[in-house]
């Protein structure tokens, strides 16, 4: 089966919850398992919510994400088109975080790897950031 398809919002925090409903929506028509929804919907909302609050530090702007189902393998990207990331290798690190005054607990990155089989981060400071997800769903008739 092959499916995609892509959405742009503008990022604000109430669309976390737009953007976790949509890949839900995408994903339904195969009958993914419960732990297969709440694996991809936390990745989503992580990546979404770290357009919002880093990515533009909640001034105006927007997010795109994309979604790809090629046969068993599922693709999400989010980019947004804020600040950009400096150093996407230390940005990665589990615990590290720019924002401790928001009490953010440097986890995004950990959270997108653990619940997805693989995370892939671009970035450019000024032009924004790209975070490319995979996951390998069940096998479904
Ligand atoms: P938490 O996700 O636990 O609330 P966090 O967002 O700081 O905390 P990560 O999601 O792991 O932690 O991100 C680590 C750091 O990478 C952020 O503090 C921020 O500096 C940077 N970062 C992540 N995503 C973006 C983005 N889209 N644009 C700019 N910087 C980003
Ligand atoms: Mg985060």
């Amino acid at each position: 089966m092959e499916n995609h398809m892509t959405v742009t919002f503008d990022a604000i925090s109430a669309n976390e919850a737009f953007a976790r409903m949509v890949v839900s929506a995408f994903l339904v028509g195969r009958n993914p398992t419960v732990e297969e929804l709440t694996d991809v919907k936390t990745a989503v909302s992580e990546a979404v919510t770290n357009a919002v609050i880093h990515g533009y530090e909640n001034t105006t702007g927007s997010v795109t994400m994309s979604c790809a189902m090629e046969g068993t393998a599922l693709t999400v990207c989010v980019q947004d088109f804020g600040q950009g990331i400096a150093d996407v290798k230390k940005a990665r690190e589990p615990f590290y975080t720019t924002r401790p005054e928001l009490e953010r607990s440097g986890m995004g990155f950990a959270f997108m790897e653990a619940f997805m089989d693989s995370i892939e981060v671009f970035s450019q400071p000024g032009s924004g950031t790209t975070v490319m997800m995979t996951k390998n769903l069940l096998e479904r008739d």
